[in-house]
This record gives structure tokens, sequence and C-alpha cells, in this order.
């Protein structure tokens, strides 16, 4: 997706992780009613199994509400077992992929380099990447947390990315299905720190580039979360599963 001129709109996105059977089709398509209804403020996308991607984007398709991706291979095509490609992404429906989440860091292995491969693919594809980047506790209490998510920055998001639509995600590994929160102090320090590289490495377009915050974002912290400065929206999991919950977070903006 090429970028526009304009500030995009904020960015919900619901996560499904490995959950999701035919019966959770019913709660995108409550949450498709219900912003029918009402529509939203923000951009709202849910990112289910790829098993479910495409009978989600044909059940939800002309709706507020689009679809994407948890993750692509940094190819469009070949020999690599159990992978699907950003093509294959964007043939299922989707509009976006998540590239980087954490738990493929830490239960793949990927490195940043790869997960720019992934974000180029993505963008190829003509699909808008959200990397995520984020520290792990102990890093945070070593006091590298900034230092750190900055150089993951840094080396995850590839100079193609100039000129087309992506999002950064900062979610702390501590707060990711924990419970636990970043405090809005901790939040609006990091933000600023990525937008500071955003701009430094993007120009004009680094100043308008989303930046979500993700680590258990739910209906009672989304309002307080989404007003700090430099919060483009969040990356819902555990809350994106029920829609009565997402919806609450959708409507605090
Ligand atoms: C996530 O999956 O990116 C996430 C932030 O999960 P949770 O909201 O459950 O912490």
């Amino acid at each position: 997706m090429t970028l526009s001129s304009t500030t995009p709109r904020p960015l919900i996105a619901g996560n499904w992780k490995m959950n999701g059977l035919s019966v959770a089709l019913d709660e995108a398509r409550a949450v498709a009613a219900a912003l029918e209804a009402k529509p939203p403020a923000a951009r709202v996308a849910i990112f289910p199994p790829a098993t479910l991607l495409h009978r989600l984007s044909q059940a939800v398709e002309g709706a507020h509400l689009l679809t994407g991706g948890q993750d692509c291979h940094g190819k469009s095509s070949g020999a690599h077992t159990g992978d699907v490609s950003a093509e294959m992404i964007a043939d299922a429906g989707g509009s976006l992929v998540i590239c980087g989440h954490s738990e493929r860091r830490t239960d793949h292995g990927e490195t940043s380099a790869q997960v720019a491969g992934k974000a180029e693919a993505a963008a190829a594809a003509g699909l808008e990447p959200i990397v995520c980047v984020g520290e792990t506790l102990e890093t945070r209490e070593a006091g590298q947390a900034v230092s750190f998510v900055v150089s993951q920055v840094r080396d995850s998001l590839p100079t193609s990315l100039a000129g087309k639509a992506f999002s950064v995600a900062y979610e702390p590994l501590w707060a990711i299905g924990t419970g636990r929160t970043a405090s809005v102090d901790n939040i609006v320090e990091m933000h600023a720190a990525i937008r500071a590289e955003l701009v430094s490495r993007f120009g004009e377009q680094g100043r308008t580039v989303l930046i979500l915050y993700g680590g258990s974002v739910k209906p009672e912290n989304a309002r307080e979360i989404l007003a700090a400065p430099e919060v483009g929206g969040a990356l819902v999991g555990g809350a994106s599963l029920k829609a009565k919950d997402f919806l609450a977070i959708i409507q605090a903006l």
C-alpha cells in the first residue's frame, strides 16, 4: 500500500495468535456488525490464524474491518514447508501482516535482519507491515530498554519501506499475555525514542508512521494508553478474541 499524504487514522489490531477454529468467525462477524452500526474512529484489523484468513476476509468483506496475516516468509514462493508468503496473505484477502512479533523472534529465532526481509516482502506484495519490537524484562532492568528497542527498529525496517505504508508496534515482552502493562511514562518515553529513529531514517514520512502499543491492552486500560502522546493505536492479543472486549478497546478512542 502506498503512503497517503495525510496522517493515517489510528489502528487497532487484534492478533488472535494460535487461537480460533471455524466457530471463532462468529466473533469477527459480531465485530463487523457493531462497526457497521457505529463506524470506528480507528482502522480496525483482525489477524486470525492462517487457516481462517480467507474465510474471515470473506465473512467481513465490505465491513469496516481489515484482515491480515500473523507472519509471512521473506520470499514470495518456493520450498519452505509450512510457511506462508505475503502474496498468499494478499490472495486470501489480507491487507496487513505482522512481522517480527516477539513470539516469532523467541519461538522461531527470527532475527531483525529476517524481520526486515519479511517487511520488504510484505510491502512488495502490497501489504502493510506492522513491525514489532520490544525488550525483555532483563534488558529493561539493566537500563538498556530504549537503546535495545531503537536498534531493533533500525535493523528491522528495510529502507525499501520509504514511501510505503507501515507501522511499528512497541510490545515489551514482559507485558505480553502477562496482564502487566507498561506504565504510560514507559510508553511515552519509548514511543518518543522510536519516533526520533523513524524521523532520522525516513524524514517527513517518519513523522506520520503509526507507533502502536501492545502488551495486555484491555478495556480497562485502553483509554489511558490510547490517549498518550505518540500512541497511534494498539496491537491487542488476548482481549481481541472476544468481540465484546475488542469492541470496548476500539470504542476507547
Ligand atoms: C500481542 O499478541 O501482541 C499481545 C500484545 O498480546 P496480549 O494483548 O495478550 O498481551
